[in-house]
């Protein structure tokens, strides 16, 4: 009977994941642009072709309209089939590893999930990580701390103020010397309301895994005249970086411990 219930969990967790991710969409492409979230319905950008709710099926619509639009055969970025399956496997991972443990920790961590994939696409799009997302997670920070076994509230508090201070001063440091910003104010608030969200265990795990490649890439990106005064989030590489540290932090940081012989 427990294992019943918990593949039904699964399932449904999926399911839901699936259908969130179609929403994560819309936010993704309004949000920054300032439209309404809920108004006008969704059409096609070019000749604004109302879609029918059987060309809004996740996934399944795109796969049946050859990633066309229906009436004006505009092709469709597979960037929204991408969100969709994204959230559905994170959501399932996040059930998988979690539900066991704690279905509201579980639950805490798909709504996390689905906010770091917004901020990534956004950020990668526009260079900026809207505040509601930072409020939202550090709210869902808080509330992790009552269902967290493995990581106290110390550590909580500690991950908060060290991600937002070091951050601070990282970004402060690096605009004094060379003179042009690297981390924006919208990393800075992110490092602070993720180090409230994972402790200051995962944060640092979390930071660790995401500067190594933003450093390379960033560095073969930004080369040269050609890279001279271009922009570049951070964000992205952060969200990854954290998304890792928060599903698998726990494996890692205890595996890396043994290692060590602690
Ligand atoms: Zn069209």
């Amino acid at each position: 009977m427990d294992n019943f219930y918990l593949i039904i969990a699964y399932v449904l967790s999926g399911v839901v994941g699936l259908c969130v991710g179609s929403f994560l969409n819309v936010v993704i492409y309004r949000l920054p642009n300032g439209m309404s979230l809920s108004r006008p319905s969704s059409h096609c950008p070019k000749c604004k072709y109302q879609l029918r709710w059987y060309d809004n099926i996740p996934v399944l619509s795109y796969i049946m309209l050859g990633g066309k639009c229906r009436s004006c055969k505009t092709h469709i970025s597979f960037r929204y089939t991408a969100v969709e399956i994204a959230n559905t496997v994170l959501w399932l991972l996040c059930a998988l590893l979690f539900w066991k443990e704690s279905i509201p920790l579980a639950c805490i961590y798909m709504i996390v999930c689905s906010i770091f994939i917004c901020i990534f696409f956004i950020d990668l799009e526009h260079q900026i990580i809207p505040d509601r997302f930072q409020i939202m997670l550090s709210v869902l920070g808080i509330a992790s701390i009552f269902f967290d076994a493995d990581y106290g509230w110390v550590s909580h508090v500690i991950g908060g103020v060290a991600g937002f201070l070091v951050f601070f001063l990282i970004s402060w440091g690096f605009e004094k010397i060379t003179g042009r910003e690297g981390l924006g104010g919208g990393d800075v608030k992110l490092a602070g309301a993720v180090g409230l969200l994972l402790g200051w265990e995962r944060l640092l795990l979390g930071l660790l895994i995401s500067t190594v490649p933003a450093a390379v890439i960033m560095s073969v990106a930004l080369r040269g005249k050609e890279g001279e005064g271009r922009q570049f989030p951070f964000g992205p590489f952060l969200v990854v970086g954290f998304g890792i540290s928060m599903l698998f932090g726990a494996q890692i940081i205890s595996w890396y411990l043994s290692l060590l012989g602690l």
